[in-house]
């Protein structure tokens, strides 16, 4: 494997200082974006993606217009980023005029399928603007010079997503839409690496009979984003997490990347996924059907030996008595030389900004360790983390690590079944 492809989802216009840091910008892969933030943000949102230069994918959403309204509703009306986006796809008369929810009827006629699929996926495609002609100049008169690194050439995304919708099994009547809208996909972006979305409930992965379906159906493509709703990988029970990975190692011969995830995720590169496109230290997981919300969110710290977010008091009581124990990160150890190590004074230090870079230092750490680790290896170190936590942690702080216990007994199975 070796690569595994650490995205960042793109929200708030505060993230964009975070990833074009240049002590952050190679710890991760690329950016995906929402459609939703796309089409209102446009136009800052394709400068960033020019600035940043690095791989990134729109992510089209067109699940938001299946689901019940209230999801991209406001108080007066449809939220602007989603009516602006029901333009864009063409299903204004539906979205906006008879103000309804898409019903899997209205992709009967092939006629509206293929328009639905090409705006969709057209708006992914230009969403940052064809370099003009003198532009187009610029660029070569600079590769020859040599300074071909220095402009951007990111134009289109890594790779185009089809438009897809919940489904709730395979009998369900959106997953034929689903399978549908996947073969105009290809058909309309034959010349484009074309990437498809299962979204759908974790329940599945129970069925044997369920994944052979879908392992069937999805076998002439090359990319799958997988979305299992509300799959909060530190709740699971060990059964799920067993069949995610006997799942993942059905689909192995491509692409495969979680559209949220975690930790677990990273571990689960060892059996075929590929990548991960989670917001900076939030929403490891999603529930498909929750409604937006722009609250407030409070200040939250990865805790590496745990592998979880905590919000910062909880932190803080715990370094407070383990100080030795505070990371030692590039930003946290800047912190902790300017703050003599004293934990108080360092989480008054830690800015939302510098809890984020911390974030995305550690993912970069336990990604690395993983790609070059063995397996046994792995397991053992993720058995010392959680030894960490049973003496430190166990009953006195409020940080959640019983996930650990579950993640290492799935480790071990699998260590176990390759010794035999
Ligand atoms: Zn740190």
């Amino acid at each position: 494997m070796g690569d595994f492809k650490l995205y960042y989802r793109i929200g708030m216009a505060a993230e964009k200082n975070i990833l074009l840091d240049e002590s952050i910008k190679d710890t991760y892969h690329g950016v995906a974006v929402g459609a939703n933030v796309a089409a209102y943000g446009k136009t800052w949102v394709s400068q960033f993606l020019k600035t940043l230069s690095k791989p990134f994918f729109v992510d089209p959403q067109t699940h938001a217009f299946q689901t019940s309204r209230d999801f991209i509703l406001k108080n007066d009306g449809m939220k602007k980023s989603y009516s602006t986006l029901a333009l864009e796809y063409g299903i204004e008369r539906i979205a906006l005029g008879d103000k309804r929810e898409l019903v899997p009827e209205d992709f009967d006629a092939q006629e509206d399928v293929m328009k639905f699929v090409k705006s969709t996926m057209e708006f992914q495609r230009k969403l940052i603007p064809p370099v003009t002609g003198s532009q187009k100049s610029i660029f070569e008169y600079a590769e020859i010079l040599g300074y071909d690194e220095e402009i951007s050439k990111v134009e289109e995304p890594e790779f185009l997503i089809a438009p897809y919708f919940y489904f709730r099994n395979t009998e369900d009547p959106w997953y034929n839409v689903n399978l549908h809208l996947m073969d105009c996909a290809k058909e309309l972006f034959s010349e484009s690496e074309v990437y498809v979305v299962i979204c759908t409930e974790k329940d599945v992965l129970l069925e044997k009979k369920e994944i052979d379906i879908i392992v069937d159906h999805y076998s002439d493509i090359n990319g799958i984003i997988l979305w299992f709703s509300d799959f909060n990988e530190l709740n699971q029970e060990k059964e799920i997490l067993k069949s995610y990975i006997r799942f993942l190692r059905k689909l192995s011969s491509k692409d495969i990347i979680a559209m949220y995830g975690g930790h677990f995720s990273i571990l689960s590169s060892k059996f075929g996924l590929n990548g991960i496109s989670p917001g900076i230290g939030m929403s490891e997981y999603k529930n498909v059907t929750h409604r937006v919300t722009g609250g407030v969110f409070s200040n939250r710290y990865y805790i590496p030996q745990a592998k979880t977010m905590v919000v910062e008091a909880d932190a803080r009581s715990f370094y407070l008595d383990h100080p030795a124990d505070l990371c030692k990160c590039n930003v946290c150890g800047e912190i902790t030389k300017n703050a003599s190590s004293d934990p108080n004074e360092f989480f008054t230090q830690l800015t939302p900004e510098l809890a984020k870079k911390h974030y995305c230092l550690c993912k970069a750490a336990e990604n690395r360790y993983i790609q070059e680790r063995p397996l046994s290896e792995i397991t053992e170190n993720l058995k010392g983390d959680f030894n960490f936590c049973e003496e430190n942690i166990d009953g006195i702080y409020n940080i959640k690590y019983r996930h650990l216990e579950v993640w290492l007994s799935v480790l071990e199975d699998i260590v176990a079944s390759q010794v035999k």
